[in-house]
């Protein structure tokens, strides 16, 4: 591992990156007179052209990435996307094409608007789409500002919103920040919603319940119909999260389970890249019955021509300025295409297959809280490790060593030393059996070197950090004299 230093590192006076031939006419001094020349910048990195391509090629290597190898982040579902989709989204056609441009000119762009909400509407059994909100936590927001408008206009928007313990971070947040106070709800012995928890809870204060399903253990409602009935007989709105869509696509349908609300992950299921701070995408699907309340613009046709709705008086406004992340959109619409509807179920079913071989083959070597059938993801726990006194923290980082990037740690918060894998579709036998591999070694070795996996990971660029301290005051420069390591943060 070539450890880089920084560019002004590197530099050397009168080190150039190109030369220019000498000068044949009579030099001219006054034309550059007032323009800052490089010699003005105190300490400006000189480096010679191969030095400056290397330099940002190996910085460029320095983190993992789906490209380089297999990702199991659970709840993430960090796949491989296709580059076609990307090259599309690229070009010059789309990128050039502005969002204040009239509706004339823009018609190609509303009618792939229209079309993404006609597919997603399919996949899912929703009514109406809107294609604004940013990102998954966005479209939880939203969705309940939709519930919180259509209760308001009923004469009581009401306190409470119930969120099962095993639930994604973002939900009481958004439940939070549309003013709900939260009330958790409790899972049972086969990790789901304990339904008479559930009863208990659900009275007329209660404006929704909002569930993930599968859930964060991988889990599917298999009450689900009941637990909506449950909702729905005291008047409130079943709200799901969808970014688990990828285990259930072309095999079963939220709205035909009765399910009110849905956001989906673009960027998780269809086809943008996620991770890094990209742009993503988090549609949300409504009901006939929250539909008036959706984000404005809608798009309508007439006589065959696009055209955007603003007369929405109901609607809760704007949440994104235009239509949301156009080319996110763009790419779930010929993911979704190019794919079909039986390309589409062999997502769900090559995706819960990936997961239960991983399952299977580590069931002896991890501890399973949850012995429930799983589909897309699987949440293994260091209890067995703990007794050599290993835990999650150093399975993960060891994992590092083996070319594989951590799995996600103590989330869902139900599992204690939780590792959630999540292997997605995308992956061949041949890397889910490598990473299988490399988990039985750290079995192995937890029972006799557990010294290796304290120090872990011993060949990446950077070491074990201090999270805490690295997060709040990171030391972003190599040093030399710290003993050829990074040390603390
Ligand atoms: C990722 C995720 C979210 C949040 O989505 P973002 O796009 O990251 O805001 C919500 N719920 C679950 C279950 C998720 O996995």
């Amino acid at each position: 591992m070539i450890r880089e230093p920084l560019i002004f590192e590197i530099s050397g006076s009168g080190k150039r990156g190109f030369l220019l031939p000498k000068l044949d006419v009579p030099v001219i001094d006054d034309i550059l007179k007032d323009i800052p020349s490089r010699e003005e910048i105190d300490g400006f990195p000189e480096v010679s052209e191969v030095e400056v391509v290397r330099h940002f090629t190996r910085l460029s290597q320095t983190n993992f990435c789906i490209d380089l190898g297999f990702y199991p982040l659970g709840s993430c579902t960090m796949k491989y996307n296709p580059k076609i989709n990307e090259k599309l989204a690229s070009t010059k056609e789309f990128l050039s094409s502005h969002p204040e441009a009239s509706e004339e000119l823009t018609q190609g762009s509303l009618k792939i608007l229209k079309i993404t909400e006609e597919l997603l509407k399919n996949i899912t059994g929703m009514d109406a789409y809107t294609l604004q909100p940013s990102a998954g936590a966005q479209g939880e927001l939203v969705g309940m500002f939709l519930i919180r408008a259509c209760l308001e206009e009923r004469g009581n928007p009401r306190k409470i919103v119930l969120i099962p313990d095993s639930a994604h971070g973002t939900n009481p947040s958004s439940a939070h920040v549309c003013g709900y106070r939260v009330q958790e709800i409790k899972s049972n012995e086969s990790g789901t919603v304990d339904v008479e928890d559930l009863k208990k809870n659900m009275t007329e204060d209660v404006a929704a319940l909002m569930v993930t399903n599968p859930n964060t253990l991988g889990v599917f409602e298999t009450e689900i119909k009941k637990i909506i009935e449950i909702v729905h007989a005291k008047g409130g709105f079943v709200y799901m999260d969808g970014a688990n869509m990828n285990a259930l696509i072309g095999t079963c349908r939220p709205g035909d389970m009765g399910v009110d609300v849905i956001h989906l992950n673009l960027h998780k299921t269809f086809s943008t890249p996620h991770g890094g701070g990209g742009p993503g995408s988090g549609p949300v699907g409504v009901k006939k019955e929250l539909e008036p309340y959706l984000p404005f613009p809608i798009i309508e046709t007439k006589n065959g021509i696009f055209h955007l709705n603003m007369e929405r008086p109901k609607s809760i406004g704007r949440v994104r300025s235009f239509h949301g992340n156009f080319l996110v959109v763009l790419k779930a619409m010929v993911y979704i295409l190019s794919l079909g509807p039986t390309g589409l179920k062999e997502i769900s079913e090559v995706a819960v297959l990936n997961s239960n071989y991983i399952r299977k083959s580590l069931e002896n070597d991890y501890h399973l809280k949850y012995k429930t059938l799983t589909l897309h993801e699987c949440v293994f726990s260091d209890k067995i490790q703990k007794k050599y006194g290993v835990n999650n923290i150093d399975i993960a980082k060891r994992l590092i060593d083996y070319d594989v990037h951590p799995p996600t740690m103590s989330f869902p918060l139900i599992v204690q030393g939780a590792l959630m894998i999540e292997p997605t579709e995308t992956e061949s036998k041949r890397d889910l059996d490598r990473f299988i591999e490399a988990m039985k070694k750290i079995a192995e070795e937890s029972k006799n070197n557990p010294e290796v996996l304290k120090n872990a990971p011993h060949v990446s660029y950077v070491r074990r950090l201090d999270e805490t301290s690295a997060a709040r005051n990171p030391v972003l420069r190599w040093h030399k004299n710290r003993n050829d390591e990074y040390q603390g943060s």
